[in-house]
């Protein structure tokens, strides 16, 4: 498709990309999917547009209509594009400790925001909650609520499982990625097992998410903590229900970091959750042994991370290695 009839037809067909480094260590094939590429610069820009689109469909959302999610991330930055594309309102509710960049962000891309303290999830004044609240009191609105809408998880049946298995003919052997909603997750998984039973979908979990131990041992369980973004559950939402998980690991951040430095050398520029999937792909092959296709996500651009992951004053805060070509600028 030499050129693109709308937009929104820019989200989804992201091309994969042999992650050489992390290959040739291996001796398998790692791929990574380039979502990244994506209008919105991540893979949430899939689950946004089918939710609004199932909405749609539905009746849910009306023209007009407004979209309303808690979210600081990637969702609202899809959402809120998704509907200016489709002529809606966005209201997103996010944490008042959220950075600055990201208010900045969703306010440029039209979004109206909602500040609220944050509290833990069992208190009705979470951003989750309080988004739901305000659509419940809008007119004409539709709760985006994507860790239970299981259009999430079909934009990657349909989408992101379908697309890797046509650019790999069919001769892929394991997927992994770490689960924020679990959408990519267990949508790529069940699309993958429905075309092939040897496919091995191993979870990749940061420290201080619960599903490594769920997995391995059925204890919903965390230890330690991550400074990654858009990545680490402590539930089984909707999405994540009934994925068809082979194999767990548990990466730390600097392992994940490493991946991200490592990728730098190669030209690429990527968030700590895509470094922690790679990361988690390497453990995939070194248990599957040489001679292995594997595929993983890269879910974000590292530089929606300028003052985080590539900032060698934070990271030396949060106690991380500094990579030599950072350490002079601190
Ligand atoms: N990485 C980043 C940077 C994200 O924003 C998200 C979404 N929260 C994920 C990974 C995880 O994707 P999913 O919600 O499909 O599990």
């Amino acid at each position: 498709m030499a050129i693109r009839p709308d937009t929104l037809s820019l989200i989804g067909n992201t091309p994969l990309v042999r992650l050489n480094g992390p290959s040739d260590a291996t001796g398998c094939e790692i791929l990574g999917k380039c979502e990244f590429m994506s209008p919105g610069g991540s893979v949430k820009d899939r689950a946004a547009r089918a939710i609004v689109e199932d909405a749609e469909a539905s009746g849910a959302l009306q023209p007009g209509g407004t979209i309303v999610e808690g979210t600081a991330g990637n969702t609202g930055i899809g959402l809120a594009l998704v509907a200016q594309a489709k002529g809606y309102r966005t209201i997103i509710v996010m944490t008042e400790t959220q950075s600055r960049e990201k208010m900045d962000t969703l306010r440029a891309l039209g979004a109206e925001l909602v500040l609220v303290p944050p509290t833990a999830y069992s208190n009705p004044a979470h951003y989750v909650h309080t988004s739901r609240r305000i659509a419940e009191e809008t007119p004409n609105a539709l709760w985006a609520n994507q860790f239970d809408n299981l259009a999430n998880r079909m934009a990657h049946i349909r989408g992101t499982a379908a697309e890797i298995w046509d650019q790999t003919e069919g001769r892929v052997d394991g997927f992994t990625c770490a689960v924020g909603t679990g959408g990519t997750l267990a949508g790529v998984g069940l699309g993958l097992k429905e075309r092939s039973q040897n496919v091995t979908i191993a979870l990749t979990d940061p420290y201080g998410a619960s599903l490594y131990e769920y997995y391995a041992c059925g204890e919903l369980r965390a230890e330690g903590s991550s400074v990654a973004e858009g990545i680490g559950q402590s539930r089984i939402t909707a999405n994540l229900d009934g994925a068809p998980i082979d194999t767990q690991f548990r990466v730390s951040d600097t392992e994940g970091l490493e991946q991200v430095f490592g990728l730098l050398r190669e030209g690429l520029c990527i968030g700590l959750s895509s470094g922690i999937n790679v990361a988690g792909a390497v453990r995939l092959a070194r248990m599957m042994g040489p001679g292995h296709r594997i595929v993983t996500i890269l879910c974000d651009s590292g530089m929606r991370y300028l003052s985080t992951t590539y900032n060698p004053v934070w990271l030396a805060a949060k106690g991380l290695p500094v990579p030599d070509y950072l350490a002079d600028r601190a």
